[in-house]
């Protein structure tokens, strides 16, 4: 596993500087969680680490790789939405195993590599379910699975849990620091909740104004001994 390097990196749409140079090291295997006021540049920022936004200046590294301009699935990173985007038509299980057809892997492997997913998050007796017949925790784990199927070195999650009941948002929050201690990969986690990140994080990246304004171990910088 490797470190992923933000160098200089912004994004511009138009007149409008949504990050503004930033830079930063993640060590591999960290969970870090991004803070910060709407607009401030976080989901822009995710979203250039995943591919799935270009990057108007400077550069994202992971390991030796200068991976600025690959496509997603060649980044080794993966990405997942808090809306879960799954496909209302496909079984669970087809579901996970989605990017690897894309990637033309046959079906067997697909359906083993998808079964191992679904086992991962707890989730083999729904395999054959539909989307509609799930709960909204449910979702949020096929999502999980779809996009850790990829086995991606950086995990990206834009407010995953923002959807979900308090109650339910409690327990994926341990299922992800469960899975992110499982897998030993890193975790980049945008989240609104001061909450979240104390509970979750090894580090955190407060970021202002399309800056990074402050960046450190959860100590550091929430001040709590
Ligand atoms: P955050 O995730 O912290 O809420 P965003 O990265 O979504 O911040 O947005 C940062 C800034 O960039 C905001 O001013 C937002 O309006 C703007 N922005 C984000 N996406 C786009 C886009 N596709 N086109 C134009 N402006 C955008
Ligand atoms: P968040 O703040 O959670 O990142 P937003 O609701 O700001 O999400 O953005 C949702 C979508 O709308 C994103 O795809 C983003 O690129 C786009 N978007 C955000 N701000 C703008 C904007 N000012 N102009 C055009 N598209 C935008």
């Amino acid at each position: 596993n490797s470190d992923l390097e933000l160098i200089a990196l912004t994004k511009r749409y138009g007149e409008t500087v949504a990050v503004d140079s930033i830079a930063h090291r993640f060590k591999a295997g960290v969970y870090a969680c991004m803070l910060g006021p709407s607009g401030c540049g976080k989901s822009s920022t995710l979203r250039m680490i995943a591919g799935h936004e270009t990057v108007s200046d400077g550069s994202i590294v992971l390991g030796r790789r200068d991976v600025s301009h690959l496509p997603p699935a060649k980044r080794g990173t993966a990405m997942m939405f808090q809306n879960y985007a799954l496909f209302p038509h496909l079984t669970v299980q087809d579901n996970v195993a989605f990017s690897l057809r894309m990637a033309g892997i046959d079906k067997p492997e697909r359906h083993k590599r998808a079964d191992e997913m679904l086992e991962l998050v707890e989730l083999t007796a729904l395999a054959q379910r539909k989307p509609d017949q799930l709960s909204g925790g449910q979702k949020q784990r096929v999502a999980l699975a779809r996009a850790l199927i990829t086995r991606p070195q950086v995990l990206l999650l834009d407010e995953p849990l923002s959807a979900l009941d308090p109650f339910l948002r409690i327990r994926m929050r341990a299922e992800l620091k469960r899975l992110q201690r499982e897998l030993g990969i890193s975790f980049i986690h945008v989240t609104h909740g001061q909450d979240e990140a104390l509970a979750l994080a090894d580090e955190i990246i407060v970021m202002n104004n399309a800056k990074i304004e402050q960046a450190g171990p959860v100590r550091e910088v929430f001040n709590t001994p």
